[in-house]
């Protein structure tokens, strides 16, 4: 019988670094899918995306699928205004129905996400949201649960072992503003 086929949402190398090793010894075929238009500014969008595509193979994705054209941050913050205060929500929303799109018309089995492996996020909105947008009863692209948290240490060992640029913002102005605050401060 084939390998179950699931599409994966990298949010970037990192958070793959443990979630795609898993699911591949689980016996999934992995498509990784890269579709992260918070990312900001564009140079940390490519330098993720490199970081991720550099080690794609090494970590086990049978194919990787890159949506650069679909890189709109300015389409992204018409999503994130006046919700700013639940940013996280949307941010993920945005990225798991361009996921699940793309698994429902690729005839996937399944789709996830690399978020289920952070502890920054909030893990059990992303793994609601996800449920809604793939039903278990859905003939194809049901979404896959899996805690990926339980791999934290693993995931952070191997991309260190691996050399892999490890940011140290979330991703969005938003979020680099906050990292930066005691900057503006002084
Ligand atoms: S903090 Fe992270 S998850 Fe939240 S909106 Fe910004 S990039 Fe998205």
């Amino acid at each position: 019988m084939a390998a179950p086929r699931v599409l994966v949402h990298v949010c970037c190398g990192p958070c793959a670094a443990y979630t795609i090793p898993a699911l591949r010894e689980e016996g999934f075929q992995v498509t990784a899918l890269y579709f992260n238009p918070n990312i900001h500014p564009v140079e940390e969008y490519v330098r993720r995306r490199d970081a991720f595509l550099d080690h794609a193979e090494d970590l086990g994705a049978d194919k990787v699928i890159v949506k650069d054209a679909d890189y709109d941050p300015q389409a992204w913050f018409r999503e994130i205004t006046f919700r700013e205060t639940n940013r996280c929500f949307h941010c993920a929303r945005i990225r798991l129905e361009k996921t699940s799109f793309i698994a429902k018309r690729g005839q996937f089995d399944h789709f996830t996400t690399t978020l289920l492996y952070s502890k920054h996020q909030k893990h059990d909105e992303i793994a609601a949201l996800g449920r809604d947008l793939g039903p278990e009863s859905a003939a194809k692209a049901r979404f896959l649960y899996r805690d990926f948290r339980e791999g934290w240490q693993q995931g952070i060992h191997r991309s260190k072992d691996l050399g892999m640029y490890r940011q140290d913002y979330c991703g969005c102005l938003y979020s680099d503003l906050e990292r930066r605050k005691k900057l503006l401060a002084k």
